[in-house]
Protein backbone atom coordinates (compact mmCIF):
# COMPACT_ATOMS: atom_id res chain seq x y z
CA UNK A 1 0.00 0.00 0.00
CA UNK A 2 1.17 3.73 -0.45
CA UNK A 3 0.15 6.61 1.44
CA UNK A 4 0.24 9.90 -0.42
CA UNK A 5 1.25 12.64 2.09
CA UNK A 6 0.46 16.43 -0.49
CA UNK A 7 -1.63 18.52 -1.99
CA UNK A 8 -5.00 18.80 -3.83
CA UNK A 9 -6.09 21.78 -6.11
CA UNK A 10 -8.60 22.34 -8.75
CA UNK A 11 -6.62 23.57 -11.76
CA UNK A 12 -8.75 27.14 -13.28
CA UNK A 13 -7.69 26.84 -17.13
CA UNK A 14 -8.34 29.80 -19.64
CA UNK A 15 -7.55 29.21 -22.72
CA UNK A 16 -6.76 32.48 -25.11
CA UNK A 17 -4.99 33.63 -27.85
CA UNK A 18 -2.34 35.83 -26.20
CA UNK A 19 -2.04 36.50 -22.24
CA UNK A 20 -3.08 40.02 -21.10
CA UNK A 21 -0.44 42.24 -20.02
CA UNK A 22 -0.57 44.01 -16.16
CA UNK A 23 -3.65 46.30 -16.40
CA UNK A 24 -5.12 45.26 -20.01
CA UNK A 25 -8.22 42.59 -20.45
CA UNK A 26 -8.72 40.29 -22.79
CA UNK A 27 -11.44 37.41 -24.16
CA UNK A 28 -10.58 34.31 -23.71
CA UNK A 29 -11.67 31.34 -26.05
CA UNK A 30 -12.53 28.21 -22.99
CA UNK A 31 -12.60 27.75 -19.33
CA UNK A 32 -11.47 23.88 -18.03
CA UNK A 33 -11.83 22.93 -14.11
CA UNK A 34 -9.50 20.07 -13.64
CA UNK A 35 -8.37 18.20 -10.22
CA UNK A 36 -4.96 18.23 -9.77
CA UNK A 37 -2.33 19.13 -7.43
CA UNK A 38 1.21 17.32 -7.09
CA UNK A 39 -0.11 14.68 -4.16
CA UNK A 40 -3.31 14.27 -5.72
CA UNK A 41 -1.83 13.57 -8.87
CA UNK A 42 0.87 11.14 -7.89
CA UNK A 43 -1.80 9.34 -6.08
CA UNK A 44 -4.26 9.08 -8.89
CA UNK A 45 -1.44 7.71 -11.14
CA UNK A 46 -0.45 4.96 -8.40
CA UNK A 47 -4.21 4.12 -7.80
CA UNK A 48 -5.08 3.33 -11.49
CA UNK A 49 -1.83 1.36 -12.01
CA UNK A 50 -3.53 -0.76 -9.34
CA UNK A 51 -1.74 0.32 -6.18
CA UNK A 52 -3.76 0.62 -2.80
CA UNK A 53 -3.92 4.15 -2.09
CA UNK A 54 -4.93 6.52 0.77
CA UNK A 55 -3.93 10.64 0.86
CA UNK A 56 -3.37 12.50 3.65
CA UNK A 57 -4.07 16.58 2.69
CA UNK A 58 -6.84 19.13 3.06
CA UNK A 59 -9.35 20.37 0.49
CA UNK A 60 -11.48 23.58 1.54
CA UNK A 61 -14.91 23.27 2.35
CA UNK A 62 -16.07 24.89 -1.06
CA UNK A 63 -17.75 23.25 -4.07
CA UNK A 64 -14.05 22.96 -5.43
CA UNK A 65 -13.39 20.57 -2.18
CA UNK A 66 -16.17 18.15 -2.88
CA UNK A 67 -15.20 17.87 -6.19
CA UNK A 68 -11.65 16.89 -5.73
CA UNK A 69 -12.33 14.28 -3.03
CA UNK A 70 -14.88 13.14 -5.46
CA UNK A 71 -11.77 12.64 -8.48
CA UNK A 72 -10.14 10.75 -6.07
CA UNK A 73 -12.62 8.75 -4.56
CA UNK A 74 -13.07 7.64 -8.38
CA UNK A 75 -10.11 6.86 -9.06
CA UNK A 76 -9.75 4.35 -6.01
CA UNK A 77 -8.34 6.56 -3.61
CA UNK A 78 -8.78 6.48 0.15
CA UNK A 79 -9.60 10.39 1.32
CA UNK A 80 -10.14 9.29 5.17
CA UNK A 81 -6.97 11.48 5.88
CA UNK A 82 -7.92 14.15 3.64
CA UNK A 83 -9.36 16.61 6.17
CA UNK A 84 -12.14 18.76 4.67
CA UNK A 85 -10.94 22.42 6.46
CA UNK A 86 -12.36 26.22 6.40
CA UNK A 87 -11.80 28.19 3.78
CA UNK A 88 -11.05 27.85 0.20
CA UNK A 89 -9.46 24.91 -1.65
CA UNK A 90 -6.87 25.37 -3.22
CA UNK A 91 -6.59 26.67 -6.73
CA UNK A 92 -3.96 26.69 -9.70
CA UNK A 93 -5.30 29.87 -12.10
CA UNK A 94 -3.63 28.68 -15.39
CA UNK A 95 -3.80 31.07 -18.57
CA UNK A 96 -2.63 28.97 -21.59
CA UNK A 97 -1.77 31.07 -25.01
CA UNK A 98 -1.94 29.89 -28.75
CA UNK A 99 1.70 29.09 -28.60
CA UNK A 100 0.92 26.73 -25.59
CA UNK A 101 3.20 29.10 -23.44
CA UNK A 102 1.40 29.09 -19.95
CA UNK A 103 1.61 31.50 -17.11
CA UNK A 104 0.72 29.93 -13.43
CA UNK A 105 -1.01 31.32 -9.86
CA UNK A 106 -1.17 28.82 -7.25
CA UNK A 107 -3.10 30.19 -3.78
CA UNK A 108 -2.31 26.83 -1.90
CA UNK A 109 -5.90 27.32 -0.26
CA UNK A 110 -6.32 24.57 2.29
CA UNK A 111 -2.93 22.77 1.49
CA UNK A 112 -1.39 25.44 3.13
CA UNK A 113 -3.35 24.01 6.57
CA UNK A 114 -1.57 20.87 6.12
CA UNK A 115 1.33 21.51 8.91
CA UNK A 116 1.76 18.73 10.71
CA UNK A 117 0.21 14.84 11.11
CA UNK A 118 -3.28 14.77 12.75
CA UNK A 119 -4.87 11.84 14.11
CA UNK A 120 -4.57 8.35 12.39
CA UNK A 121 -2.09 9.62 9.62
CA UNK A 122 0.94 7.85 11.61
CA UNK A 123 -0.85 4.68 11.57
CA UNK A 124 -1.73 5.87 7.92
CA UNK A 125 1.93 5.32 6.76
CA UNK A 126 2.69 2.63 9.41
CA UNK A 127 0.55 0.58 7.37
CA UNK A 128 2.08 1.25 3.97
CA UNK A 129 5.14 0.47 1.97
CA UNK A 130 5.79 3.32 0.85
CA UNK A 131 4.85 7.22 1.39
CA UNK A 132 4.88 9.58 -1.83
CA UNK A 133 6.07 13.44 -0.85
CA UNK A 134 6.27 16.58 -2.73
CA UNK A 135 6.71 20.17 -1.56
CA UNK A 136 3.11 21.25 -2.40
CA UNK A 137 2.23 21.70 1.37
CA UNK A 138 4.26 22.87 4.51
CA UNK A 139 7.91 21.55 4.71
CA UNK A 140 6.89 21.14 8.88
CA UNK A 141 4.09 18.68 7.43
CA UNK A 142 6.62 16.88 4.80
CA UNK A 143 8.95 16.25 7.44
CA UNK A 144 7.07 14.77 10.02
CA UNK A 145 5.40 12.46 7.44
CA UNK A 146 9.26 11.34 6.63
CA UNK A 147 9.94 11.02 10.18
CA UNK A 148 7.24 8.88 10.47
CA UNK A 149 7.96 6.69 7.68
CA UNK A 150 11.57 6.46 9.30
CA UNK A 151 10.26 4.78 12.39
CA UNK A 152 8.01 2.83 11.07
CA UNK A 153 10.63 1.36 8.51
CA UNK A 154 8.30 2.77 5.06
CA UNK A 155 10.09 3.36 2.04
CA UNK A 156 10.03 7.43 1.02
CA UNK A 157 9.97 8.89 -2.00
CA UNK A 158 10.38 12.51 -2.45
CA UNK A 159 10.12 14.68 -5.36
CA UNK A 160 11.34 17.96 -4.43
CA UNK A 161 8.51 20.36 -6.62
CA UNK A 162 7.76 23.23 -6.20
CA UNK A 163 11.69 23.17 -5.70
CA UNK A 164 12.82 25.12 -2.96
CA UNK A 165 15.36 24.69 -0.51
CA UNK A 166 15.24 21.65 1.90
CA UNK A 167 15.71 22.35 5.76
CA UNK A 168 19.07 19.87 6.46
CA UNK A 169 17.03 17.19 8.43
CA UNK A 170 14.55 16.56 5.81
CA UNK A 171 17.17 14.25 3.77
CA UNK A 172 17.11 12.28 6.98
CA UNK A 173 14.00 10.25 6.60
CA UNK A 174 13.71 10.04 2.65
CA UNK A 175 15.17 7.12 1.02
CA UNK A 176 14.61 8.45 -2.98
CA UNK A 177 14.53 11.93 -4.51
CA UNK A 178 12.82 12.15 -7.82
CA UNK A 179 13.82 15.91 -9.14
CA UNK A 180 13.55 16.52 -12.52
CA UNK A 181 16.31 17.81 -14.35
CA UNK A 182 15.85 21.99 -13.57
CA UNK A 183 14.95 20.55 -10.25
CA UNK A 184 18.36 18.68 -9.86
CA UNK A 185 19.81 22.24 -11.02
CA UNK A 186 17.92 24.52 -8.52
CA UNK A 187 19.42 21.93 -5.90
CA UNK A 188 22.67 21.79 -6.79
CA UNK A 189 24.07 24.74 -8.92
CA UNK A 190 24.68 22.23 -11.36
CA UNK A 191 22.74 22.29 -14.85
CA UNK A 192 24.33 18.63 -16.13
CA UNK A 193 22.29 16.18 -14.80
CA UNK A 194 24.85 13.40 -13.84
CA UNK A 195 26.77 15.75 -11.89
CA UNK A 196 24.03 17.27 -10.40
CA UNK A 197 22.35 13.58 -9.42
CA UNK A 198 26.06 12.89 -8.25
CA UNK A 199 26.03 15.72 -5.59
CA UNK A 200 22.67 15.10 -4.42
CA UNK A 201 24.04 11.94 -3.26
CA UNK A 202 25.68 14.14 -0.59
CA UNK A 203 22.01 14.62 1.38
CA UNK A 204 20.03 11.46 -0.69
CA UNK A 205 21.44 7.91 -0.62
CA UNK A 206 19.66 7.18 -3.87
CA UNK A 207 18.31 9.63 -6.48
CA UNK A 208 16.14 9.28 -9.93
CA UNK A 209 16.43 12.80 -11.98
CA UNK A 210 13.81 12.50 -14.61
CA UNK A 211 15.26 13.54 -18.46
CA UNK A 212 11.43 14.20 -19.85
CA UNK A 213 11.81 12.80 -23.30
CA UNK A 214 15.50 11.47 -22.66
CA UNK A 215 14.10 9.11 -19.96
CA UNK A 216 15.18 8.84 -16.46
CA UNK A 217 19.19 8.79 -14.48
CA UNK A 218 19.34 6.62 -12.05
CA UNK A 219 22.61 7.44 -9.02
CA UNK A 220 22.97 5.56 -5.86
CA UNK A 221 25.62 5.64 -3.03
CA UNK A 222 28.05 2.92 -4.16
CA UNK A 223 26.88 2.09 -7.62
CA UNK A 224 27.83 3.25 -11.22
CA UNK A 225 25.31 5.84 -12.22
CA UNK A 226 22.66 4.51 -15.10
CA UNK A 227 20.20 5.83 -18.16
CA UNK A 228 16.97 4.03 -18.70
CA UNK A 229 15.54 5.78 -21.97
CA UNK A 230 11.73 6.98 -22.39
CA UNK A 231 9.64 5.30 -25.24
CA UNK A 232 9.35 7.47 -28.44
CA UNK A 233 6.13 8.88 -28.58
CA UNK A 234 4.51 11.73 -30.08
CA UNK A 235 3.78 13.83 -27.02
CA UNK A 236 0.65 16.11 -27.25
CA UNK A 237 0.50 17.35 -23.12
CA UNK A 238 3.41 16.75 -20.87
CA UNK A 239 1.36 18.18 -17.68
CA UNK A 240 1.90 15.56 -14.75
CA UNK A 241 4.10 12.94 -16.99
CA UNK A 242 6.44 13.59 -13.76
CA UNK A 243 3.72 12.84 -11.03
CA UNK A 244 2.81 9.74 -13.40
CA UNK A 245 6.39 8.72 -13.29
CA UNK A 246 6.68 8.56 -9.65
CA UNK A 247 3.80 6.93 -8.63
CA UNK A 248 4.31 4.15 -11.24
CA UNK A 249 7.78 4.17 -9.87
CA UNK A 250 6.50 3.48 -6.21
CA UNK A 251 3.98 1.25 -7.70
CA UNK A 252 6.78 -1.11 -9.33
CA UNK A 253 8.57 -0.88 -6.28
CA UNK A 254 6.52 -1.90 -3.42
CA UNK A 255 6.08 -4.77 -5.77
CA UNK A 256 9.72 -5.43 -4.95
CA UNK A 257 10.82 -5.03 -8.15
CA UNK A 258 13.88 -3.80 -9.15
CA UNK A 259 14.90 -0.73 -9.78
CA UNK A 260 15.93 -0.70 -13.65
CA UNK A 261 12.74 -2.53 -14.70
CA UNK A 262 11.08 -0.31 -12.31
CA UNK A 263 12.27 2.81 -13.63
CA UNK A 264 11.16 1.14 -17.21
CA UNK A 265 7.89 0.53 -16.33
CA UNK A 266 7.74 4.03 -14.76
CA UNK A 267 8.58 5.37 -18.04
CA UNK A 268 6.18 3.72 -20.22
CA UNK A 269 3.33 5.03 -17.78
CA UNK A 270 4.81 8.24 -18.28
CA UNK A 271 4.83 8.04 -21.80
CA UNK A 272 1.55 7.23 -22.53
CA UNK A 273 0.14 9.66 -20.40
CA UNK A 274 1.91 12.63 -22.18
CA UNK A 275 0.42 10.88 -25.63
CA UNK A 276 -2.92 12.17 -24.25
CA UNK A 277 -4.15 15.49 -23.00
CA UNK A 278 -5.24 16.38 -19.32
CA UNK A 279 -2.96 15.04 -16.33
CA UNK A 280 -5.33 13.19 -13.63
CA UNK A 281 -7.41 12.14 -16.96
CA UNK A 282 -4.01 11.21 -19.05
CA UNK A 283 -3.17 8.49 -16.43
CA UNK A 284 -2.96 5.24 -17.65
CA UNK A 285 -4.37 1.69 -15.85
CA UNK A 286 -2.46 -1.24 -15.35
CA UNK A 287 -3.41 -2.94 -18.33
CA UNK A 288 -2.13 -0.26 -20.94
CA UNK A 289 1.18 0.55 -18.52
CA UNK A 290 1.89 -3.53 -18.29
CA UNK A 291 1.10 -4.03 -22.46
CA UNK A 292 3.60 -0.73 -23.51
CA UNK A 293 5.93 -1.93 -21.29
CA UNK A 294 6.09 -5.27 -22.52
CA UNK A 295 5.51 -3.87 -26.45
P1 LIG B 1 8.22 16.82 -15.14
O1 LIG B 1 6.90 16.40 -15.68
O2 LIG B 1 8.28 16.84 -13.66
O3 LIG B 1 8.78 18.07 -15.76
P2 LIG B 1 9.87 15.21 -16.93
O4 LIG B 1 9.58 16.19 -18.00
O5 LIG B 1 11.29 14.85 -16.69
O6 LIG B 1 9.26 15.66 -15.53
O7 LIG B 1 9.04 13.88 -17.27
C1 LIG B 1 8.95 12.80 -16.36
C2 LIG B 1 9.03 11.49 -17.11
O8 LIG B 1 7.96 11.44 -18.05
C3 LIG B 1 10.32 11.32 -17.94
O9 LIG B 1 11.34 10.73 -17.16
C4 LIG B 1 9.83 10.40 -19.05
O10 LIG B 1 9.85 9.04 -18.61
C5 LIG B 1 8.37 10.82 -19.25
N1 LIG B 1 8.27 11.79 -20.35
C6 LIG B 1 8.17 13.14 -20.26
N2 LIG B 1 8.11 13.71 -21.49
C7 LIG B 1 8.17 12.69 -22.37
C8 LIG B 1 8.15 12.60 -23.81
N3 LIG B 1 8.07 13.71 -24.58
N4 LIG B 1 8.22 11.37 -24.39
C9 LIG B 1 8.29 10.25 -23.62
N5 LIG B 1 8.32 10.27 -22.28
C10 LIG B 1 8.26 11.46 -21.65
Amino acid sequence: AITVLGSTNMDLVAYVSKAPRLGETVTGREFRTVPGGKGANQAVAAARLGASVAMVGAVGADAFGVRLRSALTAAGVDTCGLRTVEGASGTAHITVDDEGGNSIIVVPGANGLVTGLESGDEERIAASGTLLLQLEVPLSAVAAAARAARAHGVRTVLTPAPVQPLPPDLPDGVDLLVPNEHEAAALTGLTDPRQAAAALLDRFPEVVVTLGAAGALHAARGQEPYAVPAPRVRAVDTTAAGDTFAGALAVALGEGRPMREAMAWAAAAAALSVQRPGAQDAMPDRAEADAAFSA
